[in-house]
């Protein structure tokens, strides 16, 4: 064993510092400072080696993380960039916005015996980061070019994991997206004081520079169908994500100024990156000067909130009908925005939207929690005559996302889908009911994490090259 591990008992545990609170709100600019060099071999020396790591285990990827913590120690930062990327299609994303406290780092074994875990995620974005200061990330570069070609209908995370793995293989791939640029929900979804946006089009330029035809603006369903494109590549990808909205049907969600998440967070993405958003100009989608309330208590609800807070809302309050404990959003993001002044209004349910046209307040009931459910969650009850008034000029739904109905969609309505209307998958060979069509990422899962999204499309592209090499040598035969 290298002398320079096990320091978890010398070695406190420290996280790159966070950015002054009033300094953050006032820009969209990622919260965390990167580590210095020295701080992150000193982390990285923390880790105790184990035999059965499971921070590895519980990393959708298996990354292989006590050999690059190691190799990180001992200064070996190339090697350590080599072997994290091995696996990995974007460990400078996966460092930054994975929950780690429910994946890797909530599982590290000097987290269970109270030293506080080795902060992998925040490692494994320094040696990334550091790779591309130094020019060690490199666009890939084909050996056998094999005339066979994949198309790809979305870029987001499995998309592009998926396109990747198959550009080095030799494939020719086209990545056809609906958006005017690639990236998905890292690119328009979550917003920079998380994700700074120049780390994903660095990404895709990077893709693009390797050979990947990428084809925006341009949606399946619209501008062809998916027989379309089954008759002009090899094999297909669908990997579209999941974007319907799920909706409140309650008096009053007509009125005006009540908004979907996307729409509100796009559209702040889309300022972000220089571009003219009409409805965000004419002050529609702008927070700003506004009592802004948010419905919902995952992490899109608080991107929303959070967002509100860095466009000068005059109050930010979210409405979400568990209490702290039982909230689906990280743990990590709640406390973020309560230090970023957001106001959270445990246990309360809204019953109504109040306003003229225009939406002025909300009427909610207060809400105690009764039994678990089947999910093992306690079923909020409604408290009798509790109810009261919050009031608010802008309102952004944020209560989830369903897909959209694809086999309508993309004239298919042979492709089969789940009852909740995920594309139907073999796990194994992520194929699905259409032979050479494959599917990853949240239409898959539903809505889900970057790091599943990666993980699928690895696994897609592993089938599908099976499934391509069969086919050359069947035609192979045949001629
Ligand atoms: C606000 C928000 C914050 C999030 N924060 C986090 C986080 O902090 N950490 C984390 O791990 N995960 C987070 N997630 C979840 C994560 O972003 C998703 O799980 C992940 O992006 C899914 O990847 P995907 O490739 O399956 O789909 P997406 O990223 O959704 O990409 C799908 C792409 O398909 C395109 N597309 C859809 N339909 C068509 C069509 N018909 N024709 C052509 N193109 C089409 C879309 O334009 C899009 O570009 C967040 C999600 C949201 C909404
Ligand atoms: S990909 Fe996510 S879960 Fe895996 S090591 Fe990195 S931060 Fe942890």
């Amino acid at each position: 064993m290298s002398k320079k591990m096990l320091k978890f008992t010398d070695i406190g545990q420290q996280n790159p510092p966070k950015r002054e609170i009033d300094l953050r709100k006032d820009d969209f600019k990622e919260i965390y400072d990167e580590f210095i060099n020295e701080k992150a071999t000193q982390q990285s020396s923390r880790c105790s080696q184990c035999g059965v790591p499971f921070c590895q285990v519980h990393c959708p990827l298996s990354n292989n993380i006590p050999d690059w913590l190691k190799l990180t120690a001992e200064g070996r930062l190339q090697e350590a960039y080599e072997l994290s990327q091995s696996t990995n299609n974007m460990p400078e994303v996966c460092g930054r916005i994975c929950p780690q406290d429910r994946l890797c780092e909530g599982n590290c074994v000097i987290e269970q015996s109270g030293h506080g875990t080795v902060t992998i995620g925040s490692v494994e974005k320094y040696i990334t980061e550091n790779a591309w200061a130094n020019g060690w990330v490199k666009p890939i570069k084909v050996k056998n070019e094999i005339n066979q070609t994949v198309g790809i209908i979305g870029s987001g995370p499995a998309g592009l994991a998926c396109a990747e793995q198959l550009r080095t293989s030799g494939y020719k791939v086209t990545i056809y997206d609906r958006y005017d640029r690639p990236g998905g929900l890292l690119i328009y979804g979550i917003p920079n004081f998380k994700l700074e946006k120049f780390v994903v089009e660095r990404r895709t330029k990077l893709l693009k520079d390797g050979g990947i035809k990428f084809v925006q603006n341009f949606e399946i369903g619209k501008d062809a169908s998916l027989e379309d494109l089954r008759q002009k590549h090899d094999a297909i990808l669908i990997s579209t994500g999941v974007y319907k909205a799920r909706e409140i049907d309650l008096p009053g969600n007509d009125l005006e100024n009540i908004f979907p998440a996307m729409d509100f967070l796009t559209a702040s993405n889309k300022k972000g990156l220089g571009d003219k958003v009409e409805l965000f100009d004419n002050g529609k989608l702008n927070a700003e000067g506004k009592d802004i309330v948010v419905i919902g208590g995952g992490d899109t609800a608080m991107d929303c909130v959070r967002t509100a807070v860095r466009q000068n809302a005059k109050s930010v309050k979210c409405l979400y009908r568990r209490d702290k404990e039982n909230m689906p959003g990280s743990s990590r993001e709640v406390a973020n925005a309560e230090e970023e002044g957001v106001e959270f209004v445990w246990l309360s349910a809204l019953k109504e939207f109040k306003g003229k046209n225009k939406v002025e307040s909300l009427s909610v009931n207060k809400i105690k929690l009764g039994e678990p459910d089947e999910t093992g969650r306690r079923k909020p009850e409604v408290q009798k005559d509790s109810h009261f008034e919050v009031r608010s000029d802008m309102v952004i739904k944020a209560l989830g996302f369903d897909p959209e109905d694809l086999p309508n969609l993309f004239g298919s309505k042979d492709l089969q889908v789940s009852r909740w209307g995920t594309i139907k998958t073999d796990f194994d060979t992520m194929e699905t009911n259409l032979p050479g069509v494959f599917a990853a990422g949240d239409i898959i899962r539903g809505a889900s994490l970057v790091v599943w999204a990666i993980k699928d499309g690895r696994d897609a592209a592993v089938s599908i090259k099976k499934f391509l090499k069969k086919k050359l040598s069947e035609e192979e035969k045949v001629a």
